[in-house]
């Protein structure tokens, strides 16, 4: 992959080549099919209680998965429940876990600079929400930066075949709940999936406040961390990435941390990583610590 692509070349190219390439038709036809659903059979309380579901559901394992396992190591699992979790991961259709950790921990190593693949600052607005995500130049996967990960094979099968759960899902929802569950328990929650994780690079690094001094434009906003079932703490987060908890503190809300604890108490997951006390005390003022969980060291040690 090309990795010298800034925002700035690819948008280079025109909005049409950035926002509509061929391969965006089946993420647009969810959005136009969620919303012909929603004009043509009405809202109804279990129509909310479907898509809140499974909406939670798919957040569950974007944030707890693609983002605190696979990019950032924040706990240890056994290699059959890492196939289980980047299989459940993948069926949130934001492409293969490979795909996904190789431009996040780019993201972290150039945050918020000319290289960052999803800088508000650099792309703009759209851009960063999702614009790098749905054009072309940013397709490939960064393989050196997951080469931790590269060595399993069922891992890069699963990786090429993404999109083949997505659409089982679809199917499934069709056959069972017809034009309904089509519109319900699938096409809208999976949209609205979509945007609740966009926030976060969007606007989470545009809206809210600053606790640390992360060396970037990271923001805390408690009303993302609700959409986002815990992801609302950027700050935090690029201030120390190798906790498993993005809310430092009791009251920062983290319902995927909850989650990860529960999968640990259950034996499924091991040494979930918290955050040391002198790392949660530091302030705005302090240099950031220098966090060694996604470094070269790291990557290394993991792909022997
Ligand atoms: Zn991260
Ligand atoms: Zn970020």
């Amino acid at each position: 992959m090309d990795t010298t692509i800034t925002a700035g070349r690819a948008q280079a190219r025109g909005w049409r080549a950035v926002y509509l390439p061929v391969q965006s038709i089946p993420y647009w036809g969810l959005h136009l099919g969620a919303a012909y659903g929603i004009y043509a059979l009405g809202v109804s309380w279990s129509a909310l209680g479907w898509t809140a579901a499974m909406y939670a559901v798919r957040m569950f394992f974007i944030t707890g998965v693609y983002h605190r396992y696979f990019s950032h190591r924040t706990y240890k699992t056994s290699r059959w429940f890492q196939f289980v979790l980047a299989f459940c991961a993948q069926a949130t259709a934001q492409k293969g876990v490979l795909w996904w950790a190789g431009h996040h921990r780019r993201h972290h190593k150039h945050s918020d600079t000319e290289l960052d693949v999803h800088s508000p600052l650099f792309g703009g607005f759209w851009w960063s929400h999702m614009g790098w995500m749905i054009g072309r130049d940013f397709e490939g996967t960064d393989q050196v930066v997951v080469k931790d990960f590269m060595k399993y094979p069922e891992l890069r099968a699963l990786e090429r075949f993404w999109f083949i759960l997505p659409v089982a899902i679809g199917v499934t929802s069709f056959l069972i709940g017809g034009w309904w569950g089509l519109t319900f328990a699938f096409a809208l929650p999976q949209v609205l999936s979509w945007h609740g994780t966009f926030t976060i690079n969007s606007l989470s690094h545009v809206w809210g406040g600053r606790r640390y001094a992360s060396g970037d434009d990271s923001r805390n906003n408690p009303v993302l961390a609700l959409i986002t079932l815990g992801e609302g703490w950027p700050n935090n987060h690029h201030h120390y990435q190798s906790s498993a908890r993005q809310g430092f503190f009791w009251w920062e809300v983290d319902i995927t941390f909850y989650g990860l604890k529960a999968l640990e108490a259950v034996g499924l997951i091991w040494d979930v990583r918290g955050v040391p006390a002198h790392v949660r005390d530091a302030t705005l003022s302090a240099s950031p610590p220098r966090d060694a969980d996604v470094d070269e060291r790291v990557i290394e040690k993991h792909a022997a």
